[in-house]
C-alpha cells in the first residue's frame, strides 16, 4: 500500500497551513478534509481580523486560497470523514476511513477543529451570518452602535459579553436559568459593567426577521423552568445581532481511547503527555507520531491565525520526527 509521510486529519486553517509546510519540505502529504472541507471559517462570511488582507476577506475565498496554496506544492486532498487511527507494531499509522477504505502514514497531524454548539431551534440557520454569530472576536466589529444579545451562562457568554460592549451600545446576557455555570469573578465583571444587562430563567423560542434577524421570542419561566405548571411568560425582544455563546464541541470522538484528551474532548498537548522524545514539540501529543493543531487543542484562543500558527508549527515537529 502507498505510505504517506504525514496524513493532515482536517481542512481549515491548521489543516492547510501544516500542509503547505509540510508539502514544500518535499513530505508526502495527505489531506483528508472531514465532513466540511474548510472548516469553520466557511460558515463564516467577512474575514477582517485575517493579517494580509486589509479589505478583509470572505471565509470560503480565504480557505479556497490555503487549499490551491497547499496544492500548488502537492498536497494531496481528499474529503472523506475518518473513523478511526490505528498505531501499528512498526510505529506507522493506518487511517481508518470505512470498512473498503484506508490509508496508510508515518505521521499524522490532527486538525479536526471544534464547532460551536448551536441552540438546534428552528431559524437559527436562516439567521446564521445574518445576524446570528457564534464568535464576538470575529464578528463584534460589525455590530457597532447596536443592541446585541450574548445566549448562554458560562465564561465564554461573560467573556463575549464585556468584549461586545466594546462596539453595543447594549449588551444584554440572556440565560436559561438562574445561576451561572461563569466563575463568579467573569459574573461579577459583566454585572458591573454598566453596558451589559441580564435576562435570566429566560429560554430562546425562536429568531425572526425580514432576511436580517430583528429579535427573538422567548420564554421567561417564573422559576427554573422545569417547575410543574411553570408555563412562562411569552415575550418578543428586539435586538440587532444575537452572539451564541453556549460552549464549543472539539472534534475529536474518533479519537477517544487512541490519544490522550482531556474532559471536553480537547487533544491533549501539554508537556505532561508528550513522550519523552518529543517532550520539546508543543504540538506532541501523548503517542508518539501524532500531532495536533489548531482548535481541536484549544479551547481558549479559538482564532483562524491562532490555528493556522500551531498548523506551522505541527508541520515542523513533524518534519523533524520523520527526519531525525
Ligand atoms: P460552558 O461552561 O459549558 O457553558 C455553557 C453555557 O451555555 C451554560 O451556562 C449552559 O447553560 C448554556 N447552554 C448550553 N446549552 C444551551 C442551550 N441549548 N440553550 C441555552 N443555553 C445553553 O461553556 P463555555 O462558556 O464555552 O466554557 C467552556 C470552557 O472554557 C469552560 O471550562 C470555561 O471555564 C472555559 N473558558 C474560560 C475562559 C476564561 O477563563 N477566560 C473564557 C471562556 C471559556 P446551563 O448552565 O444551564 O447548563
Amino acid at each position: 500500500m502507498n505510505i504517506y509521510d504525514t496524513i493532515i486529519i482536517g481542512s481549515g486553517p491548521a489543516g492547510y497551513t501544516a500542509a503547505i509546510y509540510t508539502s514544500r519540505s518535499f513530505i508526502k502529504t495527505l489531506i483528508l478534509t472531514g465532513p466540511q472541507p474548510g472548516g469553520q471559517l466557511t460558515t463564516t462570511t467577512e474575514v477582517d481580523n485575517f493579517p494580509g488582507f486589509p479589505k478583509g476577506i470572505i471565509g470560503p475565498e480565504l480557505l479556497q486560497n490555503m487549499k490551491i496554496q497547499a496544492e500548488r506544492f502537492g498536497a494531496e486532498i481528499k474529503t472523506e470523514i475518518v473513523e478511526r487511527v490505528r498505531r501499528e507494531d512498526d510505529k506507522t499509522f493506518t487511517i481508518v476511513v470505512n470498512d473498503t477504505i484506508s490509508y496508510k502514514t508515518k505521521s499524522v497531524i490532527v486538525a479536526t477543529g471544534a464547532s460551536a454548539k448551536v441552540l438546534g431551534i428552528p431559524s437559527e440557520d436562516q439567521f446564521r451570518g445574518k445576524g446570528i454569530s457564534y464568535c464576538a472576536t470575529c464578528d463584534g466589529f460589525f455590530f457597532r452602535g447596536k443592541h446585541i444579545a450574548v445566549l448562554g451562562g458560562g465564561d465564554t457568554a461573560m467573556e463575549e459579553a464585556t468584549f461586545l460592549t466594546k462596539f453595543a451600545s447594549h449588551v444584554t446576557i440572556i440565560h436559561r436559568r438562574d445561576a451561572f455555570r461563569a466563575s463568579p469573578i467573569m459574573v461579577e465583571k459583566a454585572k458591573k459593567d454598566p453596558k451589559i444587562s441580564f435576562l435570566l430563567n429566560t429560554v430562546i423560542e425562536e429568531f425572526y426577521g425580514d432576511g436580517v434577524l430583528k429579535g427573538i421570542k422567548v420564554r421567561v419561566n417564573k422559576g427554573n423552568g422545569e417547575e410543574k405548571g411553570d408555563q412562562g411568560e411569552e415575550k418578543q425582544l428586539p435586538f440587532d445581532g444575537v452572539f451564541v455563546a453556549i460552549g464549543y464541541t472539539p472534534a475529536t470522538s474518533f479519537l477517544k481511547g487512541t490519544i490522550e484528551l482531556d474532559e471536553k474532548g480537547y487533544v491533549k498537548i501539554d508537556e505532561t503527555v508528550r513522550p519523552a522524545s518529543l517532550k520539546d514539540s508543543k504540538t506532541a501529543t501523548s503517542v508518539e507520531g501524532i500531532f495536533a493543531a489548531g482548535d481541536c487543542t484549544d479551547s481558549r484562543y479559538r482564532q483562524g491565525i491562532v490555528a493556522a500558527g500551531t498548523g506551522c508549527m505541527a508541520a515542523i515537529d513533524v518534519d523533524r520526527y520523520l527526519h531525525e
